[in-house]
């Protein structure tokens, strides 16, 4: 036990608990799980809010004293690993196998069980939210038990976007496809007026568009091809000449390899190299999933009301995720454009942009990234959310008193 200050990785939080521990076998977490009565577990720390936070009552778990396991079966194309292991971890066992993960977020260093928890997505019109690729879920429940949901039970569409609320998730199993590779190209300058959406997005694999919206239009497209899928021109935009990084003024350099040179999939998926700071580091992020039919009007609506908001918008990522099936994912049923913010890390001066964007975006439903910074009410969050009652039910279930609801998952859930 430790008395130690915990922040997350923006540090903007700083987490309240009344103890901190890092259990080193699974037989010492089931103990701990047992014996305490109010648990979070932190996963790599990325998320901008407090879903992670236990509460000054609470205990917080941190997993990364554990053995790490990355289990690849390769006649099944499947790997079990542990909750705490990392993308850029996981991703190098899985590619050295010869399989590969069907797509990541910008960034390689958040835990698996974190991203998957919080419905953390990549781009691309037909790729779902990571956790689409989970096929099992290993939980510690609150008296200690372990307890395995897998794709098939009736609870499973609850169990894996999960914000954490049911229990220590210890391991997960994930569908594999043969690996591939990629090559990447930016290109810059894409005007707004006449921007054909679906065109565009669906003009790659995995298509992110970038702005600070203090002029009209994007300043970069980012395009990663799948090479055993057709190549499509690009007439729109001219080629970038320079490596580029999504934040204007942060190093190219620290991003994944651009100008179309193919190289496997988990060094061209992320736009960030893991051996470097992702992004910029003292920010803040929000990002709003919304149904993709609606990305045309909603970026006008941002369009008309910019100079309101690019103040403090460090850079805007546009990209596109395909609609998936657990409950409490921002894009369940509905194949979503994601609209995201980088702010600087001036929570004063960002919240008051934050619902700029947010009462622009209103008319179009948005559901906010569990991870990131919003202020949208809760009843018109949980709204949003048809299946929500199945997961309190099942909240209720595998925890019925409620050691893994702090206030936010209490909030989310209307308790
Ligand atoms: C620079 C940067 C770039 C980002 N890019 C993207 C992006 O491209 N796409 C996107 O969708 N998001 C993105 N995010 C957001 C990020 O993916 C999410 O916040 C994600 O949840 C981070 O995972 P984590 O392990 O750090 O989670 P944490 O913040 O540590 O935890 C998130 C939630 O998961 C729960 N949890 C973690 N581990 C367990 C466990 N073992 N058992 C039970 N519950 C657990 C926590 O209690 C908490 O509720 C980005 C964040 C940063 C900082």
């Amino acid at each position: 036990m430790t008395a130690e200050t915990v922040t997350n990785w923006a540090g903007n939080i700083t987490y309240a608990a009344k103890e901190v521990h890092r259990p080193r076998s699974l037989d010492a977490l089931r103990a701990l799980v047992a014996g305490s009565a109010r648990v979070r577990v932190l996963g790599s720390g990325h998320s901008f809010n407090r879903i992670a936070e236990p509460g000054p009552e609470g205990v917080l778990l941190s997993l990364a004293a554990l053995a790490p396991v990355i289990d690849v079966n390769g006649a099944a194309r499947t790997v079990r690993v542990s909750a705490g292991v990392r993308y850029a971890e996981l991703a190098r066992v899985v590619h050295a196998a010869g399989l590969a993960l069907p797509n990541l977020a910008s960034l390689p260093h958040i835990s698996v069980a974190g991203s998957v928890a919080t419905g953390t997505h990549g781009s691309g019109v037909t790729n779902a939210p990571l956790a689409s690729s989970v096929r099992e879920v290993e939980l510690i429940t609150a008296g200690g038990e372990a307890v395995t949901i897998g794709r098939g039970d009736a609870r499973f569409p609850g169990a894996v976007t999960s914000l954490g609320a049911l229990g220590v998730v210890t391991a997960l199993t994930l569908d594999l496809t043969p690996a591939f590779e990629v090559e990447q190209q930016v290109f810059t300058e894409l005007p707004l007026d006449g921007l054909d959406f679906e065109t565009v997005a669906g003009s790659a694999y995995s298509v992110s568009l970038f702005t600070d919206w203090r002029a009209r239009g994007f300043r970069q497209v980012w395009r990663k091809r799948r090479l055993d899928q057709p190549a499509a021109d690009f007439p729109w935009a001219a080629p970038a000449t320079l490596a580029l990084h999504p934040v204007p003024g942060m190093p190219g350099g620290n991003c994944t390899e651009q100008f179309g040179v193919p190289g496997p999939w988990h060094e061209r998926l992320p736009h960030f190299r893991a051996e470097f700071t992702p992004s910029r580091g003292n920010e803040l992020q929000s990002e709003y999933l919304l149904p993709r039919s609606a990305a045309t009007a909603a970026l006008a609506a941002l369009d008309a009301v910019r100079e309101s908001f690019a103040g403090p918008l460090l850079t805007c990522e546009v990209r596109t995720v395909a609609a998936d099936e657990q409950w409490l994912s921002p894009a369940f049923g509905r194949d979503s454009v994601a609209l995201h913010f980088t702010w600087t890390e001036d929570t004063a001066v960002v919240l008051p942009a934050v619902g700029v964007v947010e009462e622009a975006l209103a008319a179009f439903e948005p559901r906010p990234h569990w991870g990131k910074v919003y202020t949208v009410p809760t009843p018109v969050v949980r709204a949003r959310y048809p299946r929500l009652g199945e997961f309190r039910e099942l909240a209720r279930a595998l925890d019925p008193g409620a050691k893994f609801a702090n206030a936010f998952v209490r909030d989310v859930l209307g308790d």
